[in-house]
């Protein structure tokens, strides 16, 4: 078995040479599927995964804008358009100064698996700039946008290929990509997801990946009869997936004790309570400053340039980006009690701190299990869009939870080992099994 995984490895890094991440999210799915392929052999025979890894079709495209001092910026774009077996692709924009193919084509990777586990019928893609909206006009911000879609638009569409947000892509940004679109096409379509609510958007959209997050580790908790009441939780990150993870979490009675940006973290004893979280959202989603900010009028601590693991914590939710969490951080996690993490974020934890959670036996839920509710909100919102009617927030938010708990029982049917559950084998399985039997019904394409 090590010999086909090598095998596997070694064709997928000399095609996809300096793509670091790629290779890394590859392996941790080669890895724990192998065992079911060898069971499986006509996903061997088919050549399944070989065909999954490479993408269905790249797109990388120039992106020129006018900045307000009226200079010519270049930046570039990408589409990786990975899987469509089971419905038209669906993922991200991730406009973020360190976007390159490898980040790109992992997250359309993971994607894939993501979406199948939603039990909705979507593919998998993720596209992004290297632009970054940081510090950048809305005017300015508008115009990359304009010029992104005048070559994205010709790759997308409703039934084709439907983009949401990401890093450094909100409603903002979505806005901006949507109106460029409906006026090149001269057509009014659920095309993005994401939508402001005035014009195709779902309720609950930006609540969804915070608070599916948090369903999916109450359920975690529910196999062990525990719950979210009076836990402690370390949050990182401050952006879309943080700040509704938090609120959800003081919904059920949990206490958070951290956020953080890129460039440190908040730590506050006393736990962050909804005026504080106002505060945050004010600050991220509107004034567009830093963390510490909050700490001057939190009266809490402030670690610059620290990651909030070292803090002791039932919980840690890592929800800014990926490999924020070391080997060393994954031990300090174990050490300090912690006995569960739920990924809002995609891959934030690194090979070595997966296994230290392993090893240790703590409740471990990877992204693509924990942050599908993001996307299956979006998924919900292509449904309304394709019925033009809206649900209400609570029809909306009970279909997010029914498709949480149907994510996690999936992962524990596919992932249980006796007492413990691995949830990264469950949702790679899980997540494989739906995609690889399309590609077979459906032949050599
Ligand atoms: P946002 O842009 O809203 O927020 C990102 C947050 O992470 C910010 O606080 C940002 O800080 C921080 N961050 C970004 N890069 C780094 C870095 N290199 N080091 C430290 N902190 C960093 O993005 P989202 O909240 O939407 O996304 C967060 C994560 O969740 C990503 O991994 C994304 O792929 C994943 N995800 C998002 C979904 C969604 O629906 N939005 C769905 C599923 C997964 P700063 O402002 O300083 O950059």
């Amino acid at each position: 078995m090590k010999n086909k995984i090598q095998a596997i490895m070694d064709m997928v890094i000399a095609k996809n040479q300096g793509e670091p991440e790629f290779h890394q999210a590859v392996r941790e799915v080669v890895e724990s599927l192998m065992p079911f392929i060898e069971k499986n052999p006509k996903y061997e025979k088919a050549k399944i995964i070989e065909r999954m890894v490479e993408p269905e079709r790249v797109i990388m495209f120039r992106v020129p804008w006018l900045d307000d001092q009226g200079e010519i910026r270049i930046n570039r774009g990408y589409r990786i358009q990975m899987n469509s077996a089971i419905g038209p692709y669906k993922g991200g924009i991730r406009l973020h100064p360190s976007v390159n193919l490898s980040i790109l084509k992992f997250l359309a990777f993971e994607q894939v698996l993501k979406n199948s586990l939603t039990t909705l019928p979507m593919g998998g893609a993720k596209g992004g700039s290297d632009f970054d909206p940081k510090g950048k006009s809305d005017n300015e911000v508008m115009r990359f946008c304009q010029s992104f879609m005048n070559e994205l638009f010709r790759y997308i569409g409703p039934d084709t290929d439907v983009p949401a947000g990401d890093i450094g892509t909100g409603g903002r940004e979505i806005g901006y990509m949507f109106g460029q679109y409906k006026k090149l096409r001269n057509e009014f379509t659920g095309v993005l997801t994401g939508k402001g609510l005035g014009w195709g958007g779902s309720l609950m959209r930006p609540e969804a990946t915070g608070y599916g997050c948090v369903y999916f580790v109450e359920e975690m908790l529910k196999m062990k009869g525990e719950s979210l009441k009076g836990k402690i939780c370390a949050v990182s990150g401050s952006g879309n997936v943080a700040q509704y993870t938090v609120e959800k979490l003081l919904h059920l009675g949990a206490k958070v004790v951290t956020l953080s940006d890129s460039d440190g973290f908040i730590y506050d004893a006393g736990g962050i309570d909804h005026k504080e979280l106002k505060c945050v959202l004010d600050l991220k989603n509107v004034r567009r400053g830093r963390i510490k900010e909050c700490a001057k009028e939190f009266k809490c601590e402030y670690f610059e340039k620290k990651k909030p693991w070292q803090i002791k914590c039932d919980i840690a939710f890592p929800s800014a980006t990926q490999n924020e969490i070391s080997g060393e951080d994954a031990k300090i996690l174990v050490k300090n009690g912690c006995i569960a993490v739920g990924e809002g974020a995609n891959m934030p934890t690194t090979p070595e701190g997966i296994s230290v959670f392993q090893k240790a036996k703590i409740m471990y839920a990877p992204g693509k299990a924990a942050n599908a509710g993001g996307v299956a909100t979006s998924g919900l919102e292509m449904s309304q869009n394709s019925m033009r009617l809206s649900w209400t927030r609570e029809e909306v938010d009970r279909r997010l939870h029914d498709i949480m708990i149907a994510i996690h029982e999936n992962c524990v049917k596919f992932g249980q080992e006796g007492k413990y559950i691995d949830y990264v084998k469950g949702a790679n399985i899980a997540g494989f099994v739906k995609v690889a039997d399309a590609m077979l019904a459906q032949g050599l394409v």
